[in-house]
């Protein structure tokens, strides 16, 4: 691949529309899977075609993946875990090669993230940074961890020596959806890898491009082959193949609920492999009447439910506003709904773009529908729009009046879809929050330290922000507690997964 003009402003790090321009028409080619370090084409010949979400039309085709070839490229990954190239490989070469991935990511950034925009229909300024640049910055930051993580001596007597070491799993199978599949994917391809271990991913059957080109830049930083596989196809095939399979060690996955009981189903089925399950949200955001600045609690509040059309795992996709400033505050969040510019995902003037899929826009209306019959008001939005460009926009809405046995407030969405709810002090607030199945994400607006520390403490959540939504970065750990699953993606926590323990005991 030829070094590209960086499409970067550096001054203000900002994408140039000019450079977007340049690729984003360009045609794409059928893909294959990426097997023992070459892309080939099904066992069947079958073909997936991929739908773009930007206007509708057929976009390129992925390989259609078997049972066969799921077995191939875990046959392959086991192959290549044990000739020792990768697994035996000192850490401190490991990371270069990883260092060296992140540098090729970098170098690819533009194309990456508007291959991704074209299947998956997120906004390009943010799948830049939250996918290309993030990505980037997984496989540096696993890279340098590799060779700082020492074993242990354990204290025992002096007759013996007690070592602990870190010993990699052997075949990890990371299975991701297609909302931000290059920064989910890296995030347990980069650890997974850094590592030691061999890896199968399964991206999303509708957003396999952008995984399937790192794929290739894997290779072309050093990752022997074998080590890093990608096949493609549809969950109920190629992803039932992974979880049933004898020979995956450790099973990491991001997506739905259903499929999460799937997959620990699958593992009690066959080899018991450890399953890392993360589940989605429905996330509160509380609102109380002494935060520090409401107007800006209003503007952060509506792009951690609006960005990437809802479709974020720990958006805030329930509003709690405490009663005495509910119906201002709901009246700013509308104006903010109302303001943003939807529209073609790969134009820099947009601020949202598509929803994922025609059948998620149609989920996404039913939740409004069945909120309205259960006698919540629409404030905002609550429909889909640019229809005439053939492809799939919602306007960003706002559901007020939302009971708490109601289905909005109790189900995911994920889509632009926020579920208000009055509350009139903080147990009533802490009640609300955690009256869901989930715990995965939430906010909490308030001037008022201890109460902080409060909420802190009782929310019931993997990730609690305060006095913002949505921030954070690669030093802390994501993952939920409840039904929003076990395990965690980020920092040196997701580690863990990668590692097993071995203890020696040693006779003096
Ligand atoms: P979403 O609602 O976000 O699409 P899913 O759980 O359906 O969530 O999809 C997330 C990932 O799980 C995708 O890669 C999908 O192909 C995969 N998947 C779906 N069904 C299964 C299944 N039965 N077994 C294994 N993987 C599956």
């Amino acid at each position: 691949m030829s070094v590209r003009k960086p499409p970067l402003n550096k001054a203000n790090l900002m994408l140039q529309q000019e450079a977007i321009d340049a690729v984003r028409g360009q045609t794409l080619a059928p893909r294959g899977h990426f097997i023992d370090g070459r892309s080939i084409a099904s066992d069947s010949g079958d073909v997936l075609d991929i739908i773009s979400p930007i206007d509708g039309a057929i976009l390129t085709s992925v390989a259609a993946g078997s049972k066969a070839d799921m077995d191939r490229a875990i046959t392959s990954a086991r192959a290549a875990f044990e000739d020792g190239l990768w697994s035996k490989m000192a850490p401190a070469q490991r990371k270069k090669i990883l260092i060296k991935l992140a540098e090729l990511i970098e170098r690819d950034a533009l194309e990456l993230a508007v291959l991704g925009v074209r299947d998956n229909g997120t906004e390009i300024n943010m799948a830049y940074k939250a996918e290309s640049l993030s990505a980037a910055g997984t496989f540096r930051y696993y890279g340098e961890a590799i060779d700082k993580i020492y074993g242990q001596i354990a204290p025992t007597a002096n007759s013996v020596l007690g070592l602990i070491h870190h010993a990699p799993v052997g075949v990890v199978g990371a299975i991701v959806p297609w909302n931000f599949p290059l920064m989910i994917g890296s995030w347990k391809i980069a650890p997974a890898l850094a590592a030691g271990n061999s890896i199968v991913l399964k991206p999303a059957e509708s957003a396999s491009l952008s995984l399937l080109h790192l794929a290739k830049l894997a290779s072309e930083a050093g990752v022997p082959d074998g080590v890093f596989n990608v096949v493609t196809g549809k969950g109920s095939v190629v992803g039932e193949a992974m979880g049933l399979s004898m020979d995956v060690d450790v099973l990491v996955f991001t997506g739905s609920g259903a499929t999460g009981r799937r997959l620990l189903e699958y593992s009690a089925r066959s080899n018991l492999k450890r399953c890392y399950l993360e589940l989605g949200g429905k996330s509160p955001n509380i609102i109380f009447n002494d935060a520090p600045d409401l107007a800006q609690a209003a503007k952060v509040s509506a792009a951690g439910i609006f960005r990437n059309s809802g479709q974020v795992c720990v958006a805030g996709s329930r509003l709690l506003v405490q009663e005495d400033i509910h119906d201002d505050f709901v009246a700013e969040m509308s104006r903010h709904a109302k303001d943003f510019k939807v529209g073609n995902p790969l134009d820099l003037s947009s601020q949202i773009g598509a929803v994922h899929s025609l059948s998620e826009l149609e989920a996404n209306l039913q939740f409004v529908q069945t909120a309205q019959e259960e006698g919540a008001q629409c404030v905002a939005g609550g429909k889909r729009i640019l229809s005439e460009t053939g492809g799939y926009y919602m306007a960003p809405t706002v559901m007020s009046g939302v009971k708490v046995e109601d289905n909005l407030h109790q189900n995911e969405v994920f889509g632009p879809v926020l579920a208000v709810t009055p509350f009139k002090d903080e147990a009533d607030a802490i009640r609300i929050a955690n009256s869901t199945v989930y715990g995965l994400s939430a906010g909490v607006w308030t001037s008022n330290l201890s109460r902080a520390h409060r909420m802190i403490e009782e929310i019931k959540s993997g990730v609690i922000h305060v006095n913002t939504y949505g921030g954070s970065d690669l030093t802390v750990p994501l993952g939920g507690v409840k039904q929003s699953g076990n395990g965690h993606d980020k920092s040196l926590h997701a580690m863990d997964k990668y590692f097993d323990l071995k203890s020696a005991w040693i006779q003096l």
